[in-house]
């Protein structure tokens, strides 16, 4: 119930949180109309410059994208975890050792979500609320054990194939360019794709970058489940922008974050504004 509330919510999010505020959305000509694109990083954080240049990179053209990490790297780079958030990325889980989820018990798949979860709190990530299986391996088994951990699953629809040694840089930006509206990009975080990879990815950001917003995964937004916690006391306890300020850092939350995890930047930019002069 609680999980099908956060889908609908996080569909949803700047209309119930500005109505809440009481402040009025921007006008439609203000929305960006450009096509959506969610490009995401797995297999980090990175122990190496890696995930720090892709966060320059991103950074550069405003972009915002999802980094699907796995426990173990958390442990070895937890610093990279705030690096992420404070950029105004989002998380999701990528199981505490990259494991076959549908090769083992169920318990082990219960510990490999959980684990991974664990990690990233203890490094002062969020809960998370979404998971990518390593290799895309999943069933009915492993989504329901993810269902109880409150994970929605997400794949991809475009594979850059970046892990591979044997993928060009040529190769990366073909699969780059067949991004339409609503394309979910895989690529990686991780030492050995830093040449290539970040290469290819560069130069096709700086020819393309324009053509596109780059937004965080839904499924995976922690400001989905600010405003799901809002909304569900909202129904009992109106609350001024400062009481949901004081939630907001409870979820260890900053406007920075705010801003860049929200689906409408400039709004919830006119939201944090008015925040501030108050
Ligand atoms: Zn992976």
């Amino acid at each position: 119930m609680l999980l099908l509330l956060r889908r609908v919510l996080s569909a949803l999010p700047i209309v119930g949180f500005l109505s809440v505020a009481g402040i009025t959305p921007l006008s439609a000509e203000s929305i960006d109309s450009r096509p959506v694109l969610y490009l995401t990083f797995d297999d980090g954080p990175s122990a190496d410059r890696v995930t720090q240049d892709l966060l320059q990179v991103l950074d550069r053209y405003d972009a915002k994208a999802t980094f699907f990490v796995t426990g173990q790297r958390t442990r070895i780079s937890p610093d990279k975890i705030a690096a992420i958030l404070y950029a105004g990325h989002s998380l999701g889980n990528h199981t505490d050792s990259h494991a076959r989820l549908t090769e083992v018990s169920r318990a082990e798949i219960f510990y490999e979500l959980n684990a991974a979860n664990v990690a990233v709190t203890r490094a002062g990530g969020p809960p998370l609320t979404c998971f990518r299986p390593p290799f895309g391996l999943t069933d009915a088994r492993v989504n329901s054990i993810a269902n109880e951990l409150g994970l929605i699953p997400v794949k991809w629809t475009i594979d850059t194939r970046d892990w591979d040694f044997t993928t060009s840089k040529g190769y990366i930006r073909e699969k780059l360019d067949r991004s339409h509206d609503g394309s979910i990009v895989l690529m990686h975080d991780g030492p050995i794709k830093r040449g290539r990879m970040l290469h290819a990815f560069e130069e096709w950001m700086v020819d393309n970058h324009h053509r596109f917003q780059f937004r965080t995964l839904p499924q995976c937004d922690i400001y989905g489940e600010v405003t799901l916690a809002y909304s569900v006391e909202e129904e009992t306890q109106p609350e001024t922008i400062d009481q949901l300020l004081e939630k907001l850092r409870a979820y260890r939350f900053t406007l920075d974050q705010i801003v860049g995890q929200a689906s409408e930047p400039v709004t919830t930019a006119k939201l944090a504004q008015e925040v501030i002069a108050q």
